[in-house]
């Protein structure tokens, strides 16, 4: 790889990780987990010692990740909360253990206590009352929490022979319990389940109405005082006691004398991960003698004085006691171990994904087997190894489908098989489901639970069907009662003017997503002019390629699709585009985003500018007619100057927006 593509890579890790840093902290919902994270961020810390030089100030590495959103009043830390510096292996705490030795002429020890993975906040008590407490934001400025903080009862509202203000530090998280006992409700409910006990407290804690939190039942630990007026504390220990002695909930803490004693700790923390009531992921290992810490200081994201050790992802082997083959929406087969109940990571797991026949056949695996399984963050347990076979040959996916009985094919490019029945119930079910979600035709409270309990009822069996449901027959349904039947019916009618491009989109058509909905909407005016389009003319669209075109082609030809549109017709829903959709302000015109925007996310900027006939791309060449640049932009925004692209500020794209005479 030559210096060129090396920079260009670096460039470009820089702006997946903060891209992902703002789905992790602004939006608490990560789309990656912690493991892949912090693997691409020691990429990137590897690249930035290799070449000093190419640092940008925009880095994740050079500040505190997340931002202050509008949505609360902001409160400006009096004491910085920074982040901690991390190692994943035990060198290199001995070697951090090392480095104090030889920075710290006096006698010093360490206090190693486990990393709580939850949401960081300040919270200040004045006269021994609770005042205010604030969240980490940008470790300058944080979100103002105090009636969401209220709510928690493991925070007490007043502290025994407090200094007269103090502000302490502390992690708030969602214990295991609370959140399987939340999941399971929300199963029975039809809600998807919150992704993991971190994103959960996250979310719950940065909710408008305290209401919401308080049904989420979170609870907090301390582990550090910031400021306490009035009182001098010599060590990091004694405040820990001092905070018990006040009443606080304190992080569970070990005094260390020698690196050795540091990392005992760590892998006893390690081994007692499952006794903890929260998630941990690390064990932070800190100087003891806050003086010698003042005098040590911090770099621009974490102080000098401090490290935090990373477990891997936690490994166990189970017995695969049966293979299931499940199928999706569009007929895809998935088989999933069930594997007898293992403790992973704080959570039960009692199933792993084995994703498709050529992942079954590379790792050998059958129904008896021993295997090694591993949940990396949030993202599904996997199997990663066979580790005693009691079988010859591995699992085969079944010829047939497990739900309707067609035959399965595989795509021809792909390793996916799939259910050629176009009556299958398993990808009827699933379409309905599709049908009303958020980003098809949004109807609320039409979640799985809910469309199964009408399909038990013999009330739908396809997505067209809804429109013809009558309150009576749906109070009949499991669950139902009356008042939620009449609030169904209400949002069912409510969706008939949704537009072309979620009626597209809620088709389910392969490959037309919301994103290719809402460019065939913004071609076509109605759905009768796009069903008359061929497939050559499709292809024509931007966006629109060969095998988009066909599947769009064959789906419109299929009797029982006809049938649908026309039962949707008759029903009333709406096969216009949408009004904003004709407004074409943007066509023709490509915008590259570049840092951070103050009032939309890049999600929401993007969507914009695609509404209005524009182009978002990732980016910049002399084709480019807006660069788009919030705080901190990245190198797209010199890369723009260079090539005397127009730079507008989120005034000016917001200007563009107001509706036009
Ligand atoms: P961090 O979470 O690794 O460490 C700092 C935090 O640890 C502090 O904010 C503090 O509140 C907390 N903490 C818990 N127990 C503590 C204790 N006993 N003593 C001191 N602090 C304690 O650092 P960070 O900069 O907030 O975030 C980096 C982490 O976030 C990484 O683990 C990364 O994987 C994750 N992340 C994930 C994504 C994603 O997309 N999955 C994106 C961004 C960040």
């Amino acid at each position: 790889m030559n210096m060129a593509e090396t920079k260009e890579q670096y460039d470009q890790l820089v702006e997946r990780l903060l891209a992902l840093s703002v789905a992790y902290y602004d939006n608490d919902a990560p789309l990656v987990s912690d493991f892949e994270y912090d693997r691409m961020n020691n990429e990137l810390k590897r690249l930035e010692a290799d070449h000093p030089d190419w640092i940008r100030p925009d880095s994740p590495t050079q500040h505190v990740g997340g931002h202050v959103s509008e949505a609360f009043a902001p409160v400006e830390h009096e004491v910085p909360l920074e982040s901690l510096a991390d190692v994943f292996s035990f060198e290199e705490v001995s070697g951090f253990v090392s480095r104090m030795d030889g920075a710290v002429a006096a006698a010093h020890d360490y206090v190693t206590e486990p990393k709580i993975d939850g949401l960081s906040v300040a919270v200040e008590y004045r006269d021994g009352v609770l005042y205010r407490g604030a969240t980490r934001g940008n470790g300058q400025m944080g979100e103002d929490v105090t009636e969401n903080l209220r709510t928690i009862r493991s925070l007490p509202k007043t502290l025994h022979n407090a200094p007269r203000r103090i502000i302490v530090r502390g992690e708030v998280y969602m214990s295991h319990e609370t959140f399987t006992t939340i999941n399971a409700r929300r199963e029975i409910e039809g809600q998807p389940p919150l992704a993991n006990p971190r994103n959960a407290a996250a979310g719950s804690l940065r909710q408008q109405d305290p209401k919401v939190c308080a049904q989420r039942m979170l609870d907090i630990i301390l582990f550090n005082i910031q400021l306490a007026e009035g009182v001098t504390y010599t060590t990091h220990y004694e405040t820990l006691e001092a905070m018990a002695d006040m009443g606080l909930p304190v992080v569970p803490h070990t005094l260390c004398k020698t690196p050795e004693d540091c990392v005992r700790t760590i892998q006893a923390i390690g081994e007692g991960r499952e006794t903890y009531p929260y998630d941990i992921d690390g064990a932070v290992v800190k100087l003891n003698d806050l003086s010698q810490r003042e005098d040590l200081g911090s770099t621009a994201k974490y102080p000098r004085w401090a490290v935090a050790y990373k477990y891997p992802p936690e490994k166990k082997p189970s017995r695969v006691v049966d293979i299931l083959v499940q199928v999706g929406r569009t007929g895809v087969l998935t088989p999933k171990a069930v594997i007898e109940p293992i403790r992973l990571a704080g959570t039960t797991v009692t199933n792993a994904t084995l994703h498709n026949q050529d992942f079954i056949d590379n790792l050998g695996v059958n129904i008896g087997d021993t295997v090694l399984v591993q949940k990396a963050g949030e993202i599904i347990p996997e199997v990663l190894e066979v580790t005693e076979k009691r079988s010859d040959a591995p699992f085969r996916l079944p010829g047939t489908c497990p739900v309707c009985g067609a035959p399965v094919e595989r795509d021809p490019d792909g390793a996916a098989m799939r259910c050629t029945g176009a009556e299958c119930p398993a990808q009827r079910l699933r379409n309905i489901v599709h049908f009303a979600s958020r980003e098809a035709m949004d109807i609320d409270g039409l979640g799985p639970a809910v469309v199964e309990a009408l399909d038990r009822q013999g009330l739908i069996h396809t997505p067209a069907e809804l429109y013809y449901l009558d309150v009576q027959s749906v109070a009949t349904a499991d669950r139902m009662g009356l008042k939620s039947a009449e609030n169904l019916i209400a949002a069912i009618e409510e969706s008939k003017t949704r537009g072309l491009a979620r009626l597209l989109c809620a088709f389910g058509i392969r490959q037309v997503g919301a994103k290719a909905a809402r460019v065939l909407a913004r071609h076509y005016p109605d759905l009768d002019t796009l069903m008359a389009a061929t497939a050559e003319e499709l292809t024509v669209i931007d966006d629109v390629g060969p095998i988009t075109a066909g599947y769009l082609t064959e789906w419109f030809a299929s009797d029982q699709s006809r049938h649908q549109i026309e039962l949707l017709r008759r029903a009333g829903v709406s096969f216009q585009s949408a009004e904003e959709l004709a407004d074409t302000r943007f066509a023709g015109k490509t915008f590259v985003l570049t840092g951070t925007l103050e009032h939309l996310t890049r999600q929401e900027a993007e969507a914009l500018i695609e509404r209005y006939g524009g182009k978002a791309s990732g980016s910049v060449s002399k084709k480019t007619s807006y660069v788009l640049a919030g705080a901190d932009p990245g190198s797209k925004l010199t890369k723009a100057q260079s090539l005397g692209i127009e730079i507008i500020t989120e005034e000016q794209f917001r200007a563009m927006l107001e509706p036009q005479e």
